[in-house]
């Protein structure tokens, strides 16, 4: 299987550095960036399994960047999800109209991240390492606590 890629849109340096740790840990090859500017021309060049988009951005916002990926042949085809830190009613709906494939809320929980980012990239279940999901309980709880007691939303 080749490393599926993904690229992330977040402009919190926190969650940047933590969401990328959780998704290399998963396998993926990451590139991150903090305006959705650069990642236009960025999902052209890479064509990547995933785009990883937040919502919330200086500058161009992540709904916005989203239409326009949506309305390039280039770019159409690749799976959005969208991350938002505030879950009011109807953000989920405006993201999956605006073309989002999944959409995460901040603060994230690691295992539903982890879980909404390989069904979006379509990662089977074959294609995931047995050992680890074995050992997930302790560790997932304390990667959880990690993350709250850091105040990372
Ligand atoms: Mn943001």
């Amino acid at each position: 299987m080749s490393t599926k890629k993904i690229i992330m849109i977040e402009d919190n340096p926190a969650n940047r550095m933590v969401f990328k740790d959780l998704l290399e840990l998963e396998g993926f090859e990451v590139t991150s960036l903090e305006k959705a500017e650069d990642a236009l021309p960025m999902a052209k060049e890479l064509n990547p399994d995933l785009i990883l988009m937040d919502i919330q951005l200086p500058g161009m916002d992540g709904l916005t960047a989203t239409k326009i990926l949506r309305e390039d042949p280039n770019t159409q085809a690749i799976p959005i999800v969208a991350l938002t830190s505030y879950a009011m009613p109807g953000d989920r709906e405006r993201a999956l109209v605006a073309g989002c494939t999944g959409y995460i809320t901040k603060p994230i929980r690691v295992d539903s991240f982890r879980d909404e980012v390989k069904r979006c990239a379509g990662v089977k279940e074959e294609d995931s390492n047995k050992e680890a999901e074995c050992s997930q309980s302790p560790s997932e709880d304390q990667k959880q606590e990690a993350l709250e007691e850091e105040g990372v939303t």
